[in-house]
């Protein structure tokens, strides 16, 4: 079976069971704080079981694009030197919300495998929590029945919390789990080893893995620890899909595969090195040269995998936050390709087409942004290659210094300069060391380490007590409707960061619009007879909107008026309608290749990036700027559908985007032919936005550009600040009419006068050259021209030139002149000079010039200084002649 048909055949079974099979939701989360990657397949089911989403339909499969880089689960430094780990994966994944539960899992899964796939059930073990006497919960024996249902008891197997027991994060759903392992070893490993498969479960062999985590949620972990049971039991599931493909299709590595395979291919084409696969290795044993060789493919096939797709999703590698993180995935792909597979120029961007050609047709989103994922890639490449060899030559100085010095250990402080800066990392830093006979220190490299990831710590350090609940009941959204309205709190919790202490209120009715979508959330305040608080900020949580206060209520259970500011409000909305415009506009002057990579919308700006591969020229930008303001005097009506499945708003002409979430049902807002799928807050009508202006246009990363611009009263501001530098401009010219006109003509005359001046400068320093030489005293047969005269430095060089040229031979000229206070001192000779006297006028002009406060240097024959106390310039002159001891 190949791995698409593998892929289907898991939806199909499941589709068979009356799954819902939806699709995977983007590997970039863009809405929520506390995960940067999608790291399982349950994720997009949080709310769900957190029990604020309608769990209908109650049982749905997918496969899920993960990525496993950061956080809790982080397989980054795993991933090549291990053979069935990766950076990103597809999970394969079943769920049910309030609906079957142990048995049902257990019989499904072990159908699937064994009945359908026909893996041999002798191969395969199950896990089940032994349990845990100090917090009171049981072995799971309900699980181990049912699955002793299907596999004999020596196949099933207890383990403890760390494998058995799954927690969505220090509170919240949890509950045992059972995982599926696989014993793939070979007969002859199997009868070398004399262990049992049994035996090897869970202990990090490489061809006895886990395939099959499935999750039992039974219980809500709260903050002080405790358990109580959940209101809904869930059902999550998660199965590797390379590892299945793997086992599958017979081999021993996730790298042997069809899902790999193609890409070591080309990466061997392009390298000119071979890949040696399980069944080759197993025949001839590799060196350690070519396992370094095998090791890098592998990263560079895996890692090339994590940032194509994730810059699809829409998620450039940058330095900060997630973007972070894909651009060390990035880098640590093009260190292991440098220095294993001898790549000095940028190479995964060559591997591209391959990938679109493998994957393009189940991910279309790799498909059409091949151009885009090609450019950031080789630029991200080029720039890191740089910085690589600078870090190269900084190590190369570094053991100079240490031969210099008799030492052979690199101390760790600079180590981790390196590491910290240059993106080295300690191994690369000690390969590099140990090639030319030095070891790093690497104690102290961790010391450093630590230090700073404390602090980085500190820095983001939050702590949630608690939610206290006030009342019960889902929170309604009526902020498109209304920006004041009558609510009651449900709960509330105390959140602390960074010494900062804050509320979280979430209402029963809410109009404020939670952060979302790039556009701010809305402040304002709760208020009722009794008290006013204000809202400082609204965020989004887990579907909801949730409040920022920095003081409770005395009496948060009374009934408040929630009223949003509105000027804020219809300032943002005004901002977001004209990013909608912008965005229509610019597909139409610019082509339909413009994708949104990016917004912002505040009440004061509004910011847009997306894919264009130039810059966009000013004539462009201004019939952007007509077309958005043409819409804008139409005074075009919202249109707009809430609730419409998505299906249906595809229809209406919306445009999707890639690496975005939709729910089944979505909201479309149109505006006359702009037509997008939006959750954001919107002005009534075009009209309201009063004015559109562009303020900057630049470049953001290889192939994406921003807009910023601003719109309404930002633009009477605008508007005002340039007329005033006008007005105060034109009184500078006695308000001329012809302003333009004016100042070119001033231009002009400044030039052509400047021009004289020169000219003039020219004459006289042709006239003191002659004077000067005329005046040249001769001692022993040296003609020594001196002189302390006002001069530019540029005329002082010409002047010291030009004397030289009057002069065949036997020339010391000492020139200090000073052009508004500020002392110059110049030393020009004959060659002779130099070779017969032995002179260095380079070495003089350092000396004299302590006389002036200042210092410089130059050729034997030619050398300048300049400095600050013009007093001392015919001392200096004379400190010159001295040292030249005629
Ligand atoms: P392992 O112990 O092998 O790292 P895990 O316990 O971290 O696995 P789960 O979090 O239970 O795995 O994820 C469910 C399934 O996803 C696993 O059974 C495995 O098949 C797959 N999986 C997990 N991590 C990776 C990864 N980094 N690369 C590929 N597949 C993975
Ligand atoms: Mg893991």
């Amino acid at each position: 079976m190949t791995a698409n048909e593998i892929r289907d055949s898991y939806k199909k079974f499941f589709e068979s069971k009356q799954h819902a099979i939806v699709p995977s939701a983007p590997m970039v989360i863009k809405d929520d704080p506390t995960l940067m990657f999608t790291n399982a397949g349950m994720n997009q089911w949080k709310d769900i079981i957190l029990g604020t989403r309608d769990p209908e339909p109650r049982r749905r499969a997918d496969t899920q694009k993960c990525l496993r880089v950061s956080g809790k689960h982080n397989d980054l430094e795993e991933v090549g030197h291990d053979t069935y780990h990766h950076t990103m994966f597809e999970m394969l994944g079943n769920w049910s919300f309030g609906d079957y539960f142990k048995e049902g899992a257990i019989d499904m899964a072990w159908e699937y495998l064994v009945d359908v796939l026909k893996l041999n059930p002798e191969d395969l073990y199950v896990t089940v929590f032994e349990g845990s006497p100090e917090e009171n919960i049981p072995r799971d024996d309900e699980a181990a029945k049912y699955w002793a249902k299907h596999v004999p008891e020596d196949h099933i197997i207890n383990g403890n919390k760390h494998d058995n027991f799954w927690e969505m994060g220090d509170t919240g759903p949890c509950g045992p789990c059972s995982e599926i392992h696989v014993d793939s070893r070979t007969p002859e490993q199997k009868a070398a080893s004399g262990k049992t498969g049994r035996e090897l479960v869970n202990q990090d062999d490489p061809q006895v893995i886990e395939i099959w985590n499935i999750v039992f949620m039974q219980f809500n972990r709260k903050a002080d620890g405790s358990l109580e049971p959940l209101s809904m039991n869930v059902i999550d599931t998660g199965m590797g899909f390379e590892r299945l493909v793997r086992m599958m299709q017979g081999k021993h590595s996730n790298y042997d595969t069809d899902v790999f395979q193609p890409i070591i291919k080309a990466e061997q084409q392009i390298t000119g090195l071979k890949y040696f696969t399980f069944e080759e290795e197993t025949e001839n044993p590799i060196s350690k040269e070519q396992d370094d060789i095998n090791v890098a493919m592998r990263v560079c096939a895996d890692h090339l995998r994590a940032v194509s797709f994730s810059i699809a999703d829409g998620q450039l590698p940058s330095n900060a936050k997630a973007g972070y993180v894909i651009r060390r995935i990035l880098r640590r792909a093009v260190r292991y390709a440098y220095t294993f597979l001898g790549q000095k120029d940028g190479f995964l961007h060559k591997l591209v087409p391959t990938l679109v050609a493998e994957m393009g047709d189940a991910f279309p989103e790799l498909k059409a942004q091949q151009q885009l994922i090609t450019k950031v890639i080789k630029e991200e490449e080029d720039s890191f290659l740089r910085t690589l060899e600078k870090g190269i030559g900084m190590l190369n100085d570094a053991m100079d210094k240490l031969k210099a010095e008799g030492k052979n250990e690199l101390d760790g402080v600079q180590a981790f300069r390196l590491f910290d800066t240059y993106g080295f990392p300690l191994d690369l830093t000690e390969l590099i060391c140990r090639e030319n006979g030095f070891t790093v220190n690497e104690e102290q490299f961790n010391v450093e380490m630590q230090k700073q990831k404390e602090r980085a710590r500190n820095a983001a350090a939050v702590e949630n007590s608690d939610w206290v609940e006030l009342a019960q009941g889902e929170q309604q959204f009526v902020g498109y409707d209304y920006t004041e309205y009558e609510c009651n709190i449900l709960r509330y919790r105390k959140v602390t960061q960074k010494k900062n202490e804050f509320y979280e209120l979430v209402f029963d009715n809410t109009p404020f619009y939670g952060e979302m979508g790039g556009q701010v959330g809305d402040c304002g305040v709760i208020c009722n007879e009794a008290e006013t608080i204000d809202i400082i900020d609204s965020k989004r949580e887990n579907g909801q909107t949730v409040h920022i206060v920095k003081q409770l209520p005395k009496d948060p259970a009374a009934q408040f008026m929630a009223c949003v500011d509105t000027d804020k409000r219809y300032a943002s909305a005004a901002n977001h309608t004209a990013t909608h415009l912008l965005d229509y506009a610019l597909k139409q002057i610019l082509g339909d290749h413009v994708e949104q990579k990016g917004s912002f919308v505040s009440p004061d700006t509004l910011r847009f990036d997306f894919s264009h591969f130039e810059k966009v020229t000013d004539e462009q930008l201004r019939e952007v700027e007509r077309m958005v303001n043409d819409m804008i005097r139409q005074d075009i009506h919202i249109d707009e559908h809430r609730d419409v499945p998505f299906d249906e708003a595809k229809k209406l002409g919306a445009i999707a985007l890639f690496g975005e979430k939709y729910g089944d049902k979505v909201r479309v807002v149109r505006f006359g032919p702009s037509c997008e799928f939006c959750g954001g807050i919107h002005a009534s009508s075009t009209g309201r936005i009063g004015f559109f202006k562009i303020i900057s246009e630049s470049s953001v990363a290889a192939g994406i550009r921003r807009i910023e611009a601003k719109t309404g009263k930002e633009c009477e501001e605008l508007l005002y600040q340039t007329e005033d530098i006008l007005k105060a401009v034109k009184a500078f010219f006695n308000n001329a009419k012809d302003l333009q006109g004016v100042i070119k003509k001033y231009i002009d005359e400044h030039d052509s006068m400047k021009k004289e001046i020169e000219a003039f400068q020219a004459q006289a320093v042709e006239r003191a050259a002659k004077q000067l030489v005329e005046k040249a005293r001769e001692v022993n047969g040296v003609k020594v021209v001196t002189a302390v005269l006002p001069m530019n430095p540029a005329a002082a060089k010409d002047l010291a030139f030009k004397i030289r040229a009057a002069v065949d031979s036997s020339l010391l000229c000492v020139l200090g002149t000073h052009d508004n206070n500020k002392p110059q001192l110049s030393i020009m000779m004959t060659d002779d000079m130099v070779s017969d006297h032995g002179l260095n006028a380079g070495q003089m002009v350092r000396e004299a010039a302590k006389l002036i406060q200042g210092g410089g240097g130059g050729q034997p024959h030619f050398a300048q200084a300049g400095g600050k106390n013009a007093d001392g310039l015919s001392a200096a002159v004379d400190k010159v002649i001295e040292l030249a001891k005629l």
